[in-house]
């Protein structure tokens, strides 16, 4: 699926990958599946053997022709050799991304929820050996806290294996060209478009909020992997920079959503790729896929 509609909104999708992980990677789970067959089957997980499909793709949105790159995957020609299926990439992004109809010339704004690697890389795009930013009349929007989590130069810098090299390939770059703008967690970047904290996953992760004549949708990164993460805020993937947080910001997201009635299209959701959360007994809430 290329194309998403909701409401008066058009969102792009650009696929880069996808590989396929067991639920119980995300915790007990065997209650709740029991509670969201309905849903949950063929889509959000095979019904032969309880996997399900984790996507890495950006999204692109026109709002007013003012057009934005949500989370630009992981790229080509990386060094990650401790994420083997990111690792030294050559795949079409590039292509299917112009497949949209857009250039990468045309795009206004880009806005990484967080720096991990699978959420920055086509910041950039390898050309003669060096790293030179993919979008070149793009604003870049990077959220402080996340910059300072994430710069090896920074005080204090806590490495992990999983995000090594990210900063000098995919974000320095950028800086250096003088294309980012670093904003606090709470920024207007457009009229009805706007950085919002939702800290837990990473130091300074952030999701984007969208409001255009009246369709209102969140695009909530990684604060979710898995639509059975609304129903248990407390299942993860594991990764989080802070794992109490996250599961605080999760519980924010589905309350602010569901009271709301507004969408939200995580970063890794398999199709139809976004929904809507809706109230259910006992305090906890449940997802409703797009369309449903
Ligand atoms: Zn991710």
């Amino acid at each position: 699926m290329r194309l998403i509609r909701i409401g008066d909104i058009s969102i792009a999708r650009v696929w880069e990958s996808s590989i396929r992980l067991p639920l119980s990677q995300l915790g007990p789970v065997d209650e709740l599946i029991a509670c969201h067959r309905d849903w949950l089957y063929p889509r959000f997980a095979d019904l032969s053997d309880d996997m399900f499909e984790f996507n890495w793709q950006s999204w692109i949105i026109d709002v007013d022709g003012f057009v934005i790159v949500i989370d630009p995957c992981a790229g080509n020609g990386r060094e990650r050799p401790a994420i083997q299926p990111l690792h030294r990439l050559d795949l079409p992004w590039l292509e299917r991304f112009s497949a949209t109809g857009y250039t990468p010339e045309r795009v206004d704004a880009v806005f990484c929820t967080h720096l991990h690697c699978d959420h920055c890389g086509w910041n950039t795009r390898q050309i003669d050996g060096r790293w030179v930013p993919t979008f070149p009349n793009a604003r870049y929007y990077f959220v402080d806290a996340e910059v300072r989590r994430w710069d090896p130069d920074a005080p204090g810098y806590r490495e992990v294996d999983y995000n090594a090299n990210v900063f000098d390939d995919s974000i320095r770059p950028v800086l250096e060209a003088g294309l980012a703008a670093i904003v606090p967690a709470d920024h207007m970047i457009a009229p009805g478009v706007r950085i919002q904290p939702a800290h837990g996953h990473s130091d300074g992760h952030c999701v984007l909020r969208v409001d255009y004549r009246g369709t209102r949708l969140w695009f909530t990164g990684d604060a979710f992997h898995h639509p059975l993460q609304v129903s248990d805020t407390a299942l993860n993937l594991g990764g989080d920079d802070d794992p109490a947080l996250a599961i605080a910001t999760r519980e924010r997201l589905c309350s602010t959503i569901a009271s709301e009635g507004s969408y939200f299209i995580p970063a890794h959701f398999a199709a139809p790729h976004a929904g809507r959360i809706i109230g259910a007994q006992e305090g906890r809430f449940r997802f409703v896929p797009l369309g449903y």
